[in-house]
């Protein structure tokens, strides 16, 4: 595939594992195995055995037969927000225990911003029994107590990380640092795209299952496996990369996706990574990021807890270089409108996530022919409180 990473782990220039020689054992263990375990008949049966009957795959593919007549086109939605846990977060989570437990690790760490990937990290743990231990930002542990106390009751240790603005990219720094003290039991359950390689791949792959299916299911009820359009949101990446996967080289489908622009790519309350940032080396992945001009990240901000992330993975930065994908910026007024749009045309509740990818919708112009799939990456539950909001000021 012309648009996979090279055996350094480089998406063109961007990618890379940029580490301190503490983490060698670790991640030189990770890219001499992860490809022979992904691609093992061992681990593909349990993993689509655990994708069937404990996460509830395959996700339909669901025509929103109101939203298209509104809009004047045919679109379908990817329902990641039927799966297990909320979103798309646990085929990757699902994924990489299966891993850490062939290469016999008896211990897991993970990042969480929003707590949605530390709750389906402790849930895959408390599946297999494996010790669990999630750092997160101090000021997102109290910003997040339901998901706090769902990590909890799953029987996971929450570590408060006390440094930096104690948001989601020190949260990373704080599983990094443990990783690098404990280089023999225990594996780092990432949570996106994002990182040293091999974890952008690795992930990509674990996710590219969304795609798998919706190639089949589009054939199924379009007569035809290619659809004009498909188009995600990005935090990190990776229900994109997971969308997009098996359509890459496919060049005539169109790809596109969206990042958070908070209040405007023009206000500093912004993490339109893409649209803002400048490339730099973070998380030991050279990507685009968010940085002042001494090179210092500047804190993200969009309305939604998991799009606030001040990089990006290095396959969308070259994705976005060479064009082969379509990046938007999405206000939080425009998800919050879109959501609303959504939840009252098809009684689906998004999450806010997603609605920045609904949100195209309103920006785009597309043919009453074009097959649009929008990948609805995840439920809006957890959003409720940011929807009451919206609905007191109408
Ligand atoms: C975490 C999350 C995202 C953003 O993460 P990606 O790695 O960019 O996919 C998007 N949608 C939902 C519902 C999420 O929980």
């Amino acid at each position: 595939m012309k648009y996979n990473v090279d055996e350094k782990g480089f998406y063109g220039e961007f990618g890379g594992a940029f580490i301190p020689e503490a983490m060698y054992p670790n991640i030189e263990e990770l890219q001499n195995n992860y490809l022979k375990i992904l691609t093992s008949s061992s681990f593909q049966t349990e993993y689509a055995k655990l994708l069937k009957n404990y996460v509830g795959r395959p996700s339909p593919l669901y025509y929103a037969g109101r939203l298209s007549e509104h809009y004047k086109t045919k679109i379908y939605l990817k329902r990641e927000d039927l799966n297990h846990t909320g979103s798309h977060k646990i085929n990757n989570t699902i994924g990489q225990i299966l891993i850490a437990r062939k290469l016999g690790k008896t211990r897991i760490i993970a990042e969480t911003g929003a707590g949605q990937h530390g709750v389906a990290t402790a849930t895959v743990c408390a599946l297999m029994g494996i010790r669990c231990v999630v750092y997160m930002g101090a000021l997102d542990v109290s910003r997040q107590a339901p998901n706090v106390l769902r990590m909890k009751m799953l029987g996971a240790e929450v570590i408060p990380v006390e440094s930096g603005n104690k948001t989601l990219k020190d949260a990373t720094n704080g599983a990094l640092r443990d990783w690098i003290n404990n280089p023999w039991d225990t594996h780092y359950i990432i949570g996106s795209v994002v990182g040293p390689h091999p974890y952008p791949d690795l992930v990509a792959r674990l996710q590219s299952v969304i795609s798998e299916e919706i190639r089949w299911q589009l054939a199924e009820q379009e007569g035809r496996e290619l659809p004009d359009f498909i188009i995600a949101c990005i935090g990190g990446g990776s229900n994109a990369s997971g969308a997009f996967y098996h359509y890459l080289d496919n060049e005539n489908v169109k790809l596109i996706a969206t990042e958070a622009a908070g209040l405007g790519i023009d206000t500093k309350e912004t993490a339109a990574t893409l649209a803002t940032g400048s490339p730099g080396v973070l998380h030991s992945c050279k990507t685009m990021l968010m940085q002042n001009d001494d090179g210092q990240i500047t804190e993200p901000y969009s309305i939604s807890a998991g799009l606030d992330y001040p990089g990006i993975g290095p396959m969308h930065s070259f994705l976005h270089k060479i064009q082969r994908v379509e990046y938007l910026s999405i206000t939080d007024k425009e998800a919050l409108d879109a959501a609303f749009f959504l939840t009252q045309s098809e009684g689906i509740i998004p999450a806010l996530e997603s609605a920045h990818a609904l949100a195209v919708l309103n920006k785009k112009k597309f043919g009453p022919d074009d097959v649009v799939v929008i990948n609805l990456s995840g439920r809006g539950d957890k959003d409720m409180d940011a929807y009451i909001r919206m609905m007191q000021k109408k």
